[in-house]
């Protein structure tokens, strides 16, 4: 078999990546495809994001991820953007098509890949915790997917009326906002339940303010935090016989997605996993 030397390049777009463990993640699955691409991080203030964009397309890279705080103000630097970036307004993942930087977002893709490997979300009804940037994200993919109603719990108004009002304005889905009260009680009938929020950050002890005997067997409960996967909010769900799926699913699985974009190729998920398992056990 004649071995195919050229190499390719995709990448990060930064801001204090603190070691991005995307990098390590998405070099395991070329590794083990034998790619030989290169995935790299570089730190990008936003002064000088447009002209990193520019390095990129005269490096000829095939597409390139992007975290906060470039997620929106990569947008006017692109050349078009896919169906769910355009309604969120916020770009994860560049991907170059025929010489054309295309913005996609696959962090709510990811979400709903690993949703999907457990529940198809159509005509489900779902709660999802949380307003900002990945509260976003998964709602308009969930709404796209068909979800019968999304009920967003938020502790601010600042944030969830606006992502209530996108949902109902864009999607067919009909969104309603309910501001965080205590021990906020999950409606009977809810089939699936998401923590987007940052709660259980650098924390898996730290719990969600609900009543946990409204988690009942038969709900799909997932959690988007991976540092550390196994939080209180996913211990007390399996406790009390639901369904779980932890944040290092939706991580991969944007990897998955983002590779796919990049190279064609369907990344092995097992690979990616373990290789951030290691990272966050460590
Ligand atoms: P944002 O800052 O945009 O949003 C944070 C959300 O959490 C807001 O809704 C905020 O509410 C809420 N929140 C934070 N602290 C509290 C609290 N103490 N009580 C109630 N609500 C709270 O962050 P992102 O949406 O970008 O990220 C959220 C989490 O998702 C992060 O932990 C991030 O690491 C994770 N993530 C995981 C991914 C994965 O692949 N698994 C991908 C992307 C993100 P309010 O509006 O009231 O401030």
């Amino acid at each position: 078999m004649t071995r195919n030397f050229r190499s390719e390049l995709v990448g990060s777009f930064s801001e204090g990546s603190n070691g991005n463990p995307t990098v390590a993640m998405i070099e395991a699955a070329f590794a083990h495809h034998n790619l030989d691409w290169r995935y790299i991080n570089c730190e990008v203030t936003p002064a000088n994001l447009a002209d990193a964009v520019k390095g990129a397309r005269a490096m000829g890279w095939r597409g390139f991820n992007c975290s906060i705080p470039h997620k929106v103000a990569v947008i006017e630097h692109l050349d078009g953007l896919g169906e769910s970036a355009e309604i969120m307004g916020a770009v994860n993942c560049a991907v170059n098509r025929d010489g054309k930087f295309i913005g996609e977002n696959t962090d709510g893709k990811g979400f709903l890949k690993s949703l999907m490997e457990v529940v198809d979300p159509r005509g489900k009804s779902v709660v999802m915790f949380g307003a900002g940037g990945a509260a976003r994200a998964i709602g308009v993919e969930l709404a796209l997917a068909g979800a019968r109603a999304l009920t967003v719990v938020n502790r601010s108004a600042l944030r969830g009326e606006p992502l209530v009002r996108l949902l109902n304005e864009r999607t067919t889905t009909p969104a309603t906002l309910v501001q965080w009260p205590r021990e906020f009680a999950i409606p009977e009938g809810t089939d699936i339940v998401v923590n987007a929020t940052s709660i259980g950050l650098a924390n898996g002890n730290q719990p969600l303010d609900i009543d946990a005997a409204t988690l009942k067997p038969g709900m799909v409960v997932a959690d988007v935090i991976v540092d550390p996967p196994d939080t209180r909010f996913l211990r007390d769900a399996r406790t009390r016989g639901c369904t779980v799926i932890d944040g290092l699913g939706m991580l991969i699985n944007q990897g998955v997605i983002g590779v796919k974009y990049w190279t064609g190729i369907d990344a092995d998920p097992a690979v990616m996993r373990k290789k951030l398992e290691e990272i966050f056990s460590a």
